[in-house]
C-alpha cells in the first residue's frame, strides 16, 4: 500500500510537470506569436494585420517651420487659422481606416501614437522639418507618404525621404494609394490629373482641436486661378484654369459650420465672377462672416463687390504685389493698376471689407526707391495690413527657370525660401540692400504712427483691424530687428 501511494504520487507529479510545461510552452509560444504578429504589423506587413482583423491606422501630419516655433504665444496665435489639406485627406480616407491629424503648429507630435502609414504635407520652407519627421518615422518601421506643394513641384527630391509621393491633388490619388498600401504594392509616385470638384466630401474638421485655432471653420470652393503670374506656383501645382465646386455643395458644407465666422481657403475666390456672384447670393441668408483671398479685379465689378459684402465678407487678402506698374507688367500682373489703387481700396473699405495686401520686393525693375515709395502709397491708400515678401523663385515656376538660366540663384536652402530671405541676385540692387529694404519696410509700415494713420483713414472693421495690426507689429518687430 505504501508503494502504491508512492507510485501514484510520482505519476501525479510527472503528469503535472508535463502538463505545466506544455501549458508554459503554449503560453510562451502564443505570447511570442502575438509579439511577432505585432512586430509584423508595426513593420510594413499591413496585409497580415488586416488578415488578423486589425484596423489600419493613418497619422496625418502638418509640420512646423522653425520660424513659427520661435514665436511667442500671442504672436503665433494670429497665424493659426486651421489648415484644410489634412481634414480633407481624412475625409477622402475609406471608413474602415482609422485616421488622426497632428498639426505641429498647435501641439507637439506624439511619436508613440500607433500608425501604419504616416502622411506629411508641406510647402517649400517646411521641407527640412518634414524630412526630419519622415526619417524619425521610417527608422521606426513606419511607411511615410509625402504630398503638398513642395512634393508636387520636386517629387524626385521628396521621394528620397519617403516611401511614396503624391503629385498634385488627392481626390484621384489618395484612395488608390491606401488600397495599394493595404495590398503591399505601394508605388513610388501617385500623380493626379486635376480632378473635377463635384461630390467631394466635407473636410473632417471634427478631427481638429477647435479650441487651438483662431478660426476652425474652413472651406474651399474653387481651385487654381484664371491668371498666370510669373512668380506664382499655383499653375504648376493645380494646372491652368479655375475649377469650381458646385455652389449648392459648398453651401451644404457651410451649413455644418459651428462658428459664425469662417475662411474660404481659395487662392482666388472671385477669379470667376459669374460663379462668385451665385455663391455669394446663396450665402446671404446664412448671415455668417467670412475672410478669403481674391484678386483686385473684384473692385472693377460693382455687383460682385456688393454681393461679397452682403454675403458677409469682412476681409480679403489681395495680391497687390507692387506699387510699380513696370514691375506688375513685367511679371504678367498688369491687370493690377497702380493709378487706381487708392480708389480700389476705398471701394473695398466702403463695402466693409478690410484689405490685407501681398506686396513683393525684388522684381527686376525694382531699385532701392521701391521701399519708400511702397510705404508712402500704402499709407495714403490706407491698406489695412501688408505681408511683405522678398521675391522668391519657388521651384517649378517660370521665375525659377529664368533665374536659374541666368545663374542668379544664390542657394537652394529651402528653409530660407519663405519670402523673408533673399535667395537670388536682384538686378538693380545688391542682395543685402534688398534684405535691408524689406526689413525696414516691415517695421515702418507697422510703426505706431503708420498704424494710427491707416486705421483713422480706413475706419473699417476697426476692432479686428486693430488686433491684426498689433499682432503683425509684434511679429515684424520681433523678426526684423
Ligand atoms: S492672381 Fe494670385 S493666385 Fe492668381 S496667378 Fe496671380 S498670384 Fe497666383
Amino acid at each position: 500500500m505504501g508503494h502504491e501511494k508512492l507510485y501514484f504520487k510520482a505519476w501525479f507529479q510527472a503528469f503535472w510537470l508535463l502538463y505545466f510545461k506544455t501549458w508554459l510552452h503554449a503560453f510562451i509560444w502564443s505570447h511570442e506569436f502575438l509579439h511577432f504578429q505585432r512586430e509584423m504589423c508595426m513593420q510594413k506587413s499591413i496585409v497580415v494585420k488586416i488578415l488578423w482583423g486589425g484596423l489600419m491606422r493613418i497619422e496625418l501630419i502638418q509640420p512646423l517651420h522653425a520660424v513659427y516655433g520661435k514665436l511667442g504665444k500671442r504672436e503665433s496665435f494670429i497665424f493659426k487659422p486651421a489648415q484644410l489639406t489634412m481634414p480633407y485627406l481624412a475625409a477622402l480616407t475609406p471608413p474602415d481606416v482609422e485616421v488622426s491629424i497632428s498639426d505641429e503648429m498647435v501641439e507637439p507630435i506624439n511619436f508613440q501614437k500607433e500608425a501604419d502609414l504616416v502622411g506629411i504635407t508641406f510647402v517649400t520652407p517646411f521641407a527640412y522639418r518634414a524630412y526630419e519627421l519622415a526619417s524619425l518615422y521610417r527608422r521606426n518601421g513606419r511607411t511615410v507618404v509625402m504630398g503638398g506643394p513642395h512634393a508636387s513641384l520636386l517629387p524626385e527630391e521628396v521621394k528620397k525621404h519617403s516611401d511614396a509621393v503624391v503629385i498634385g491633388e488627392a481626390e484621384d490619388t489618395w484612395p488608390m494609394l491606401i488600397e495599394d498600401f493595404k495590398n503591399n504594392r505601394l508605388k513610388p509616385f501617385y500623380k493626379s490629373n486635376s480632378p473635377e470638384l463635384h461630390s467631394i466630401p466635407h473636410a473632417r474638421r471634427d478631427l481638429l482641436k477647435r479650441e487651438k485655432y483662431i478660426i476652425p471653420d474652413i472651406i474651399q470652393a474653387t481651385r487654381g486661378c484664371p491668371f498666370s503670374c510669373d512668380f506664382c506656383a499655383l499653375s504648376s501645382i493645380y494646372g491652368k484654369g479655375h475649377r469650381l465646386r458646385p455652389v449648392d455643395e459648398v453651401i451644404r458644407e457651410i451649413e455644418t459650420f459651428q462658428g459664425n465666422t469662417f475662411i474660404f481657403w481659395d487662392d482666388n475666390l472671385v477669379g470667376t465672377p459669374r460663379y462668385a456672384k451665385e455663391l455669394f447670393t446663396k450665402l446671404i441668408p446664412y448671415r455668417k462672416k467670412w475672410l478669403g483671398q481674391g484678386s483686385l479685379t473684384i473692385t472693377k465689378d460693382r455687383e460682385l463687390l456688393e454681393l461679397a459684402s452682403k454675403s458677409g465678407c469682412i476681409g480679403l487678402f489681395i495680391g497687390i504685389e507692387s506699387v510699380s506698374q513696370d514691375s506688375l507688367n513685367l511679371v504678367n500682373k498688369g491687370f493690377n493698376k497702380v493709378d487706381t489703387l487708392k480708389y480700389d481700396i476705398k471701394k473695398l473699405h466702403d463695402s466693409g471689407i478690410i484689405v490685407w495686401a501681398g506686396m513683393i520686393f525684388g522684381f527686376d525693375t525694382d531699385d532701392k526707391s521701391i521701399f519708400k515709395r511702397t510705404i508712402e502709397v500704402a499709407i495714403k491708400a490706407a491698406i489695412d495690413g501688408i505681408s511683405f515678401s522678398i521675391l522668391t523663385p519657388y521651384p517649378g515656376t517660370r521665375l525659377f527657370q529664368k533665374l536659374e538660366t541666368e545663374k542668379r540663384i544664390l542657394h537652394y536652402e529651402w528653409a530660407k525660401y519663405n519670402s523673408e530671405y533673399v535667395v537670388f541676385i536682384p538686378k538693380r540692387m545688391s542682395p543685402e540692400e534688398l534684405q535691408e529694404g524689406h526689413d525696414w519696410a516691415n517695421k515702418e509700415f507697422y510703426s505706431i504712427p503708420s498704424i494710427v494713420k491707416r486705421l483713422f483713414k480706413s475706419r473699417t472693421q476697426l476692432s479686428l483691424n486693430t488686433r491684426l495690426n498689433l499682432a503683425d507689429r509684434r511679429y515684424s518687430y520681433g523678426r526684423f530687428k
